[in-house]
C-alpha cells in the first residue's frame, strides 16, 4: 500500500514529536515569562510541565502570547495532531509525501517542497505589495503592546 510507504517509521515520528514538544515548550516558556512579569513572580513553571498545564492556565497564557508566537504555537499543535493521526508527512495541498529531512528542519510544515515553493512565490507577491503598510502597522502594535500593563 502507498500508505505504508508514506508513513514515517515510529522512530522518525518520535524524533519529530520531540522537536515539536521542544518548540512548544520554548514558546510557552517565553509566554510564561511575560505572564510572570505581569503577575510579579508568581511561579507558573509551565516550562517543564507544558503538557500538564490545565486548559484554563493554557488559555490565560495564550492571551499573553504575541500574535507571532500564538500562530507558531497553533502550527505546533496542529503538527502534533497530524503526527498522532499518522499524517505528519502528508502534504496538505497535493497529499504527496513530505520528506523526513524537510520535517526535521521544519517540523511544523504541512506542505511538500513543491507546494511550499508555489505558496512562497504567491506570498512574496503579497508581502511585496503591502510591505510598507504592514511594517508601519506592526510598529504601531508594538507601541500599544508595551503600554498595555
Ligand atoms: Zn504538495
Amino acid at each position: 500500500m502507498n500508505d505504508e510507504l508514506h508513513r514515517l517509521k515510529p522512530e522518525q515520528e518520535e524524533q519529530i514529536r520531540q522537536l515539536l514538544l521542544q518548540q512548544k515548550e520554548e514558546i510557552l516558556r517565553n509566554a510564561s515569562q511575560s505572564f510572570n512579569d505581569s503577575l510579579m513572580g508568581r511561579d507558573m513553571d509551565v516550562g517543564d510541565n507544558a503538557d500538564m498545564a490545565t486548559q484554563e492556565e493554557f488559555i490565560a497564557i495564550e492571551y499573553r502570547l504575541r500574535d507571532r508566537e500564538l500562530k507558531l504555537l497553533k502550527k505546533v499543535e496542529k503538527a502534533l495532531r497530524r503526527l498522532e493521526a499518522g499524517e505528519i508527512n502528508v502534504c496538505e495541498d497535493c497529499e504527496g509525501p513530505i520528506g523526513f529531512k524537510r520535517l526535521l528542519r521544519r517540523p511544523v510544515t504541512t506542505l511538500c517542497v513543491a507546494c511550499k515553493e508555489l505558496r512562497e512565490r504567491e506570498e512574496r507577491v503579497m508581502v511585496d505589495t503591502s510591505h510598507d503598510f504592514t511594517s508601519g502597522l506592526y510598529r504601531g502594535l508594538e507601541a500599544s503592546d508595551s503600554g498595555e500593563d
